[in-house]
């Protein structure tokens, strides 16, 4: 047996490359990379994929391990060129953020010692070090000394904690979910509405509040329709706001909303998962007021701090309701428990053995220093608000003032469907490729927008964007579907 076993550890054993090995991937991985930012200025935002899947797809899992340089070759190919690119400061469209080079560090070094973050007891840093984000997070948003959340993989799970908190908190079980009430406008993101259904919400009675001339939640019409509610013997127990919605970054009146929430017994969420980190902003600051008063806040480092993608935050006021619909018992766990110098995330979230994803966010913030973020922020603010000049200049029509640093914007021809018109100068700008931009609909109108994210989005990115679409423009007035 013992030979057996001594067979196998001896191929095994390249799971555990030496030195020498590590020192040659590393190389290569490095080198590719580090040519990756050189050229990251000239690099197209979007390359149109011709599709290959077939090349890539027959390069399957294999007994057999196959070398770094080809598999290098292959992702570069296959994986890292077609499609946007995400890294670029071209990338204007969605929410973008670009991904801050020490990111990835912190993440080398989270896998390299494989950290246990789910439980203090076997990882105390590791809950140390998260927890303190979340707090800095909650002394943000001006949340107690009484609030916690948990680190997640985005915004999307964020929502989802936090409505199934609010389910538990407000006791609506199955027998109650038919007669409860949640409010919402359009423009909450879908995340929000995915949540509900997830959360086993989607009997429950959703109320699309109506919008302001700036997308903002109608509050009189808000409190009209807790009130008919109440009246009709239903059950409001949740309001979703936002806080810069995706479409236009609208921020809702969320001091007002909050009122009506504790006067009405219900749970106050805000999704700040693109505009929360403006706080950081001394120019928008205080179009946040309110926010504070939230029972739970949704908050995206990777959007708003610019880390590369995967890592969300859920901000609750009560960490107590959080834990109550997350804690846990275990026999196989019984030596872990007791000690609560800090809460565990294991008792906080759904996850257990989990990503150290804390690190990913200490790192870059004590490296750089808060106020790197704090320019970065304002600077997206300005170049938005430049956008919004300078694109009227080229005759195009706007939407609201940016309250962020999203905008949407329509260019009108004298001949022709308007909606068309932009659908295809969307599509011209992405085949070109210097800019991604991406559109919405709303209320039936097709619009473009500018979503300005990416740390890498600077003073020239916007001039190219401004340049491409002028030419665009003039391009497509000259076919014969908008020819005057
Ligand atoms: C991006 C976004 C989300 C979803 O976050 P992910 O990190 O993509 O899961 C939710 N709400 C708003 C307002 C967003 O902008």
């Amino acid at each position: 047996m013992r030979e057996k076993i001594l067979q196998l550890e001896k191929i095994a054993q390249e799971l555990e490359p030496n030195a020498e090995q590590r020192k040659g991937w590393i190389e290569q991985v490095v080198n590719y990379t580090d040519q990756f930012l050189e050229n990251i200025e000239t690099r197209k935002a979007f390359v149109v994929a011709d599709d290959q899947s077939g090349e890539f797809l027959r390069h399957g899992i294999a007994e057999e391990g196959k070398d770094m340089a080809s598999l290098i070759t292959l992702l570069d190919k296959h994986v890292n060129t077609p499609g946007l690119n995400p890294a670029s400061g071209g990338h204007l469209a969605y929410i973008p953020g670009g991904g801050i080079f020490p990111t990835a560090l912190g993440d080398y070094i989270v896998d390299i010692f494989n950290t246990y973050a789910g439980i203090f007891f076997t990882g105390p840093g590791a809950v140390r070090m998260e927890n303190m984000l979340l707090r800095w997070m909650c002394d943000l948003v001006g949340f107690p000394k009484t609030a916690l959340g948990n680190l997640t993989s985005g915004g999307s799970i964020a929502n989802l904690t936090a409505i199934v908190t609010a389910r538990d908190h407000k006791g609506i079980t199955p027998k109650r979910i038919e007669v409860s009430v949640i409010y919402l406008t359009e423009q909450a993101h879908h995340s929000v509405q995915k949540a509900i259904r997830i959360a086993g919400l989607n009997e429950a009675i959703l109320r699309y509040i109506p919008v302001d001339d700036r997308f903002r939640m109608d509050t009189t019409a808000l409190e009209k329709s807790i009130a008919k509610d109440k009246a009709a013997g239903l059950n409001p127990f949740l309001v979703i706001a936002s806080a810069g919605t995706t479409d236009t970054g609208a921020i809702d009146a969320m001091d007002t909303i909050s009122e009506l929430a504790v006067a009405n017994n219900m749970w106050f969420h805000v999704d700040a998962a693109y505009g929360g980190f403006f706080l950081l902003a001394d120019e928008v600051k205080a179009a946040f007021r309110g926010i504070e008063r939230a029972d739970s806040v949704t908050i995206d480092p990777h959007k708003g701090l610019f880390l590369s993608y995967g890592l969300g935050a859920v901000l609750i006021k009560d960490v107590a309701a959080l834990e109550q619909s997350h804690y846990y018992k275990a026999n196989y766990m019984q030596d872990a428990v007791g000690d609560v110098t800090e809460p565990s995330p294991a008792d906080l979230s759904p996850e257990l053995t989990k990503h150290f994803r804390g690190m990913r966010m200490w790192l870059p913030l004590q490296l750089l220093g808060v106020k790197r973020f704090s320019a970065a922020l304002s600077e997206k603010i300005w170049l938005c608000r430049y956008f919004y000049e300078a694109i009227q200049a080229l005759d195009f029509e706007v939407g609201p003032y940016p309250e962020l640093s999203v905008m949407i914007y329509r260019y009108v021809p004298t001949k022709g469907d308007a909606n068309e018109f932009n659908k295809a100068l969307v599509k011209a700008v992405q085949d070109e490729g210097s800019v991604f931009l991406s559109s919405t609909t709303i209320g039936g109108v097709y619009w473009l927008r500018l979503a300005v994210l990416c740390f890498r989005s600077h003073l020239r990115t916007i001039d190219t964007c401004l340049r491409v679409l002028e030419t665009s423009v003039e391009r497509l007035k000259q076919t014969p579907a908008f020819a005057e």
